[in-house]
């Protein structure tokens, strides 16, 4: 979900700029000026306040269009929710799996077609 309502994203924002790792999980950060996500403890230059949105969960922030941010590692490194986790990995498991399925369809349709 993204944050609007405007004393939460300044708590998060303080909470940015300070490196609280209370809010680790917490909070997901989006920097519109670099498409990338982070977690209230990177050690990146922090962002400005009016180029950043929050988000409750990473899978948030990958859904509108932020990459994870290769210093804080924020799908690695939060202590999110385990349901939300577990949830997160089954998608990327159910993309995986259509993905073969189609390949091994293909497969077989040629070799019914070669014979
Ligand atoms: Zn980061």
């Amino acid at each position: 979900m993204l944050i609007t309502e405007q004393k939460t994203i300044n708590n998060y924002y303080q909470a940015l700029l300070n490196r609280e790792s209370s809010f680790v999980g917490i909070f997901y950060v989006g920097v519109k000026t670099t498409d990338v996500f982070c977690i209230a403890t990177c050690r990146a230059r922090k962002p400005k306040l009016e180029n950043v949105e929050f988000y409750t969960t990473f899978k948030d922030a990958l859904d509108n269009g932020y990459r994870p941010c290769k210093i804080c590692k924020p799908t690695e490194n939060a202590n999110q929710a385990p349901e939300q986790v577990e949830k997160a990995i089954q998608d990327q498991i159910y993309k995986a799996a259509d993905w073969s399925d189609a390949k091994a369809r293909d497969h077989i349709d040629q070799s019914i077609r070669w014979r």
